[in-house]
């Protein structure tokens, strides 16, 4: 029923990871499993066997062919470096081939102590796993590169974070789980071999396009190739009003998938300087903040490629400099390609910034929310008989209806026919997404009743994040204030 394995990061040298077994836990009980997705992985579901799928996502068995293994890595934490991080909770247990041809990296998060854990538990609470899941879930569906969550198990053990919760293990599927803080471990050891293997593996991983260029070409376009997905993916974050809240080197994914989703979230009212993590106290991953930091963290990358860009390090710094200036404008425009399609806009005209940040702003002024703002918008978009929901988001409506009048003579320089502007602006602006109280609602249920109804229902809604979901309105709407969550924690 598993797939075959298709190893390749234990294939690597010895010193890249530490082989380790995840530890059995006492009573696993299969509490969430994608069927779609182990579809795609080419699982074989005719013939799913539920007790052996429990064991195999436990860690209780390995699944035939695996070789269970723990990442080394490094990373900037806050902007402070740290030498050796690595899995200290987590276990890849081998690449598998999906039903597209490309490969995934099965990992299991929470699957006991390794040689990396620290002083950590090596575990995780039920409450983290489920809030991964769904909005890992959600993030796919909404077309952002994420990893994905593939099986959530209960260990029938409590982990203690202040006070005993239950403990839980995720099964996590990404492109690769190879981190910019991967990169560092090597360059902190100065094993600039390492380093050079590491950066062949990416490359032949996820970037093969790059793998006949010459060497020095090769690895400042690994630079380039890592620089547009980061800027690609930080755009679409910002265009759901998604706050990652860690974006440390090691939780920045060179393959340009959202990865460690800890106490990320989604914002309400429109808000650029606006942070949930409860660990984040000076504002560092705000959301407006967010581009700067892929720079800043692509920066840490750059400086440890240079020795392989050019031998002569002036050289090196000059053209690994030259690319990270480019940085801004490429992300500039990735962002107003999201933004025009959220506005329902085609043709690229000279104030369509403007224009985005005007509505931004009065957004911002008004305290209207980003999600419902965007999508009655949509509404509007053929007929002025959307207006009236749209401005009532706002504080004041008429702030609202100025910026809706310049919108509209912007929208008739537009080819497109009226409803497929419609339908285009709908398929870019989400009805759905996975709103802070809900999820916590869900968590809660599942922690402290063991119903999972609340938590399916959730997925179920925001892995269709663009259909309408007729008796699901409720979905739609902001927080009321007493559900209002201003903080979210690692609780990792
Ligand atoms: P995170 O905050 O999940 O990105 O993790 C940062 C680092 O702490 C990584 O090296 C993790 O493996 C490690 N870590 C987080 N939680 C635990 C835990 N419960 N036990 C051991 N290591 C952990
Ligand atoms: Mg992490």
């Amino acid at each position: 029923m598993f797939p075959r394995f298709t190893l390749r990061y234990s294939r690597l040298p010895e010193r890249f990871y530490e082989r380790f077994d995840p530890v059995p836990v006492r009573e696993p009980r299969l509490v969430a499993f994608n069927r779609p997705l182990a579809e795609a992985l080419g699982f074989d579901l005719a013939d799913f066997d539920r007790e052996q799928a429990t064991q195999w996502f436990s860690g209780n068995a390995v699944p035939p062919g695996a070789e269970p293994l723990a990442q080394a890595y490094a990373g900037h934490q806050f902007g402070g470096f740290v030498p050796r991080l690595g899995d200290g909770r987590a276990v890849l247990l081998g690449e598998v081939t999906d039903r597209e041809g490309r490969l995934r990296d099965i990992q299991l998060k929470g699957a006991g102590r390794t040689p990396f854990s620290r002083g950590g538990d090596g575990r995780s609470p039920l409450g983290p796993v489920l809030r991964e899941y769904v909005v890992s879930e959600a993030m796919h569906a909404l077309g952002i590169p994420s990893t994905r969550a593939l099986a959530a198990v209960t260990t029938g053990e409590h982990v203690v974070r202040g006070v005993p919760e239950p403990g839980a293990i995720l099964t996590r599927v990404a492109a690769s789980h190879i981190r910019v803080g991967t990169f560092q471990y090597f360059a902190a050891r100065g094993d600039i071999d390492g380093v050079r293997e590491l950066a062949d593996h990416v490359i032949g991983r996820h970037y093969p396009e790059l793998e006949t260029l010459q060497d020095g070409e090769r690895y400042l376009g690994l630079l380039e190739a890592v620089q547009a997905r980061q800027a690609a993916l930080i755009a679409k974050w910002m265009g759901v009003g998604f706050i990652h809240g860690v974006m440390n080197t090691d939780n920045t994914s060179v393959s340009g998938e959202t990865i460690d989703f800890g106490p990320c979230a989604f914002m309400e009212q429109y808000d650029p300087k606006m942070v949930f993590s409860s660990i984040d106290e000076g504002g560092r991953y705000a959301y407006s903040n967010q581009p700067w930091i892929a720079q800043w963290n692509l920066a840490r990358l750059a400086e440890i490629l240079l020795p392989l860009i050019d031998a002569d390090s002036e050289r090196a710094v000059g053209v690994a400099t030259e690319l990270l200036e480019r940085f801004p404008d490429r992300y500039e425009a990735e962002w107003l390609a999201v933004m025009r399609a959220k506005l329902g806009l085609e043709r690229e005209e000279t104030g369509d910034r403007t224009l985005v940040e005007s509505l931004l702003d009065a957004m911002h002024k008004g305290r209207a929310d980003f999600t419902l703002a965007f999508r009655r918008l949509a509404d509007a978009a053929d007929s002025r008989q959307g207006d009236a929901a749209f401005g009532e988001l706002f504080e004041r409506p008429e702030v609202a209806e100025g910026w809706l009048a310049s919108w509209r003579e912007r929208l008739a320089q537009e080819p497109l026919p009226e409803g497929e502007r419609t339908r285009r602006m709908r398929l870019a602006n989400p009805a759905f997404i996975p709103r802070n109280h809900r999820v916590q609602q869900a968590l809660t249920a599942a922690m402290n009743e063991d119903d999972y109804g609340p938590f399916e229902t959730l997925l179920d809604v925001v892995t269709r994040p663009f259909d309408d979901q007729p008796g699901r309105e409720a979905y739609q709407l902001p927080a009321a204030p007493s559900e209002r969550v201003f903080r979210t924690f690692c609780g990792t």
